[in-house]
């Protein structure tokens, strides 16, 4: 890969990486990552879906349309990896590697811009701000991202994965789903207050959240398939403040997910059962309140344009670098852009060192998954691949230059 290519993708990627944005706070970044586009002859529009979302346009003759997405948003994790770059925000982090997502959306338009001559088409660039929160994609398509700028012939995502640097996972078995559809849940818990040393006077929530919490892993265990892909999680548990204090409320959020939208709502409905149950056990005086705070359908791949696009990864890296994955139970809301039909295409990109990958692998500390504080892609080897698997998958897709559209 050229370096007048792969420097800027490197310096935008420390960059953004050590100073990370919230979702829908993705100023700073929107505007380094718009500019970057720029360079390489985008059109950017700004504020698409009201927040920080962003689109560019490269065109280059007739030809088919193929968008590229990134996020731009980072998470509230307070970052452990000793990086020399590690983020200057407190509590903020780019442990998803959104941040190498953008670097390398940036390098393959880059890359494309450099080729022109090679391909025909338009090339979109969705800059997608708030994924972590899944209302990002649900916004930007709100707002007539399709219409606005074209309605792709195919779109086309990569995420950071923790296996080993510089190799690719696409869906082993396209068509069926690739990521889980979700539930986020609010609960709010309703007891009533009063003193540690007189319990019997009151209504203690803490006791009812803790037994909740308890109860509500039977909704995996014992009312769904064994063979289904299914998980929940309590991510939140919140309630009191001193311990001679016992609290009105207690709050817990729920993360349900299933590779179907009906087992979804099958495990949101149980997990409400559920709750409403423990708190007439502990006799509250007053309903639980429950709200579904995010949704997002499960993510499935094109066959055909996977299938194209999977040759191309295997062509340009080797089919030892290139493998199928099964369905994984994280979640995506880049499955909204496959909205009306558009084929979406999606890999999974690895970013751990060899180092980290030999000693997880003998006995050694588990490679940090994404979201832990400990997250630290190898950029220098997974960047480049990033670059050039994203910037082969859209030729692959937009028409050779000379050929018939
Ligand atoms: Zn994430
Ligand atoms: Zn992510």
């Amino acid at each position: 890969m050229a370096r007048e290519v792969l420097r800027p993708a490197l310096e935008l990627y420390l960059d953004v990486h050590a100073h990370p944005e919230l979702s829908g706070a993705e100023r700073r970044t929107a505007d380094l990552f718009a500019a970057r586009l720029e360079a390489s002859g985008c059109t950017v529009t700004r504020k698409v879906g009201g927040g920080h979302g962003l689109v560019g346009v490269l065109r280059n003759g007739n030809g088919p349309t193929v968008m590229l997405r990134t996020e731009l948003d980072a998470l509230p994790v307070t970052e452990r990896t000793g990086l020399a770059y590690a983020s200057t925000v407190p509590g903020v982090m780019h442990a998803c590697g959104h941040d190498l997502h953008l670097a390398a959306v940036t390098g393959a338009v880059d890359e494309l811009d450099r080729t022109r001559s090679t391909w025909r088409g338009t090339v979109l660039v969705a800059g997608q701000p708030a994924e972590e929160t899944l209302t990002g994609a649900r916004e930007m398509l709100a707002d007539a991202l399709y219409e606005r700028f074209g309605t792709p012939d195919a779109v086309l995502a990569q995420h950071t994965s923790p296996s080993p640097a510089g190799t690719l996972a696409h869906a082993a078995d396209p068509g069926t789903p690739l990521m889980a559809a979700s539930a986020s849940v609010e609960v709010t818990l309703h007891g009533r207050g009063g003193h540690a040393g007189a319990p019997h006077l009151a209504v203690d929530p803490v006791l009812t959240a803790a037994a909740t919490v308890l109860r509500l892993q039977s909704v995996v265990s014992r009312e769904t398939a064994p063979a289904e892909h299914a998980v929940l999680t309590v991510g939140a548990m919140r309630a009191g403040g001193p311990a001679n204090v016992i609290p009105d409320t207690a709050d817990l959020s729920l993360c349900v997910r299933a590779l179907s939208e009906p087992a979804v709502d099958r495990m949101v409905a149980a997990a409400l059962r559920i709750v409403r149950a423990e708190c007439a056990a502990s006799g509250c005086p007053e309903d639980p309140d429950f709200t579904v705070t995010a949704r997002s359908p499960a993510l499935l791949t094109d066959g055909a344009a996977t299938a194209a696009v999977r040759r191309a990864h295997e062509e340009l890296f080797g089919p030892h670098r290139v493998v199928g994955t099964g369905p994984l139970t994280a979640t995506e809301d880049f499955a909204r852009f496959g909205a009306g039909g558009v084929p979406t295409v999606y890999w999974l990109l690895g970013v751990t060192g060899a180092g980290p990958w030999r000693r997880a692998r003998d006995g050694g500390p588990p490679v940090p998954p994404n979201h832990a504080p400990e997250f630290a892609p190898d950029a220098r080897t997974a960047l480049p691949t990033g670059i050039a698997a994203m910037a082969s998958a859209a030729r692959r897709l937009l028409a050779p230059a000379g050929g018939t559209v």
